[in-house]
């Protein structure tokens, strides 16, 4: 069967899985999964790095400035974030860069320089990207849209455990408020706050299981474009 050079865009607040489910599809399509979040969480240790970040202050003359000199961003084997040549999939994931990406990605210039690289990536379509504002505004015309949510309290303890098996253990009430702040940081921000597409199907997995959402992604994806898979 010939899949169309679709795009998917994955939207939807912080630890509802959106990644995992998003991984999952691009690989059984053979799509390319590109991952929003770790470009807005590699400029953010950038600019920590930089000693741009003080407290929840940024720099933003300076972080303007040096973008221009960031190391190229990019993905490799897994899925795993490179800045330049160095792998940065762990610290990107931690919580000293979480609990600092949204204010740096509610800036403008910081989200112009991540959508001049997903369009670059999602030019030819055949690709499923998530984040928060891929069919809103990245790709307003992407051919299917999905908006993930799922209750406080189980995003917070999908985020806790993911983090202890990363082994770097949280306290749920740190992860839950990091939660929140993020989700609050992100839809109300000037420059394309996180928002539900209208044209977008929305899918609240607090009770499901994967194999249960991509069967219905699947049913999505069959009813909308007769792929079966
Ligand atoms: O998806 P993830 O939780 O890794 O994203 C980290 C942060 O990056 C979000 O909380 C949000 O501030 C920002 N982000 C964004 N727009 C996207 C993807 C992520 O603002 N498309």
């Amino acid at each position: 069967m010939v899949i169309p050079d679709i795009i998917i865009a994955i939207d939807g607040y912080s630890a509802t899985g959106k990644s995992t489910l998003a991984k999952e599809i691009a690989r059984t399509l053979g799509f390319t999964y590109l991952d929003s979040g770790a470009m807005y969480r590699a400029v953010t240790l950038f600019a920590m790095e930089k000693g741009l970040i003080k407290g929840s202050k940024v720099d933003e003359p300076a972080l303007r400035e040096a973008l221009s000199s960031c190391p190229d961003i990019h993905f490799g084997e897994g899925n795993k974030a490179y800045l330049g040549e160095r792998c940065v999939e762990k610290e990107i994931r931690s919580m000293k860069v979480s609990s600092k990406v949204s204010p740096v990605a509610a800036l403008a210039f910081v989200r112009a320089f991540v959508d001049e690289k997903l369009h670059e990536a999602g030019s030819k379509g055949r690709v499923v990207m998530d984040g928060r504002d891929i069919g809103t505004a990245v790709f307003p015309d992407a051919q299917l849209k999905i908006f993930v949510t799922a209750s406080d309290e189980v995003r917070a303890r999908r985020r806790f455990d993911e983090l202890v098996q990363k082994g770097t253990p949280t306290p749920m009430e740190e992860v839950l408020t990091n939660l929140k702040e993020r989700d609050y940081i992100d839809s109300h921000r000037e420059t394309n706050p996180l928002r539900q597409a209208s044209d977008a199907f929305v899918l609240d997995n607090s009770d499901m299981t994967l194999r249960e959402e991509l069967t219905w992604l699947q049913g999505v994806l069959q009813g909308r474009f007769g792929i079966l898979q």
